[in-house]
């Protein structure tokens, strides 16, 4: 499972680093999402998906099997 953002839509609120910081950060220059880590262990997964429901902007999106 990968997780991938849309940089022109993400306006940085940190919702998903507040819920899920082993995963996402915000770069405090772009004011931007980071990724550490795009293919994520399952162990994630159930945080990652909170993340992905709670980024106000719909700018995290769950891939199965590949980077889309
Ligand atoms: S919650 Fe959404 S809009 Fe906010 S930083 Fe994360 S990906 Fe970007």
């Amino acid at each position: 499972m990968y997780v991938v953002a849309n940089m022109n839509i993400c306006q940085g609120h940190a919702r998903c680093e507040d819920i899920c910081p082993e995963i996402f950060s915000t770069d405090d220059n772009e004011g931007k999402v980071v990724i550490a880590q795009s293919e994520f262990p399952d162990d994630l997964l159930e945080k990652v998906r909170l993340a992905v429901r709670n980024c106000p902007e719909g700018a995290l999106r769950i891939v199965k099997g590949g980077k889309a």
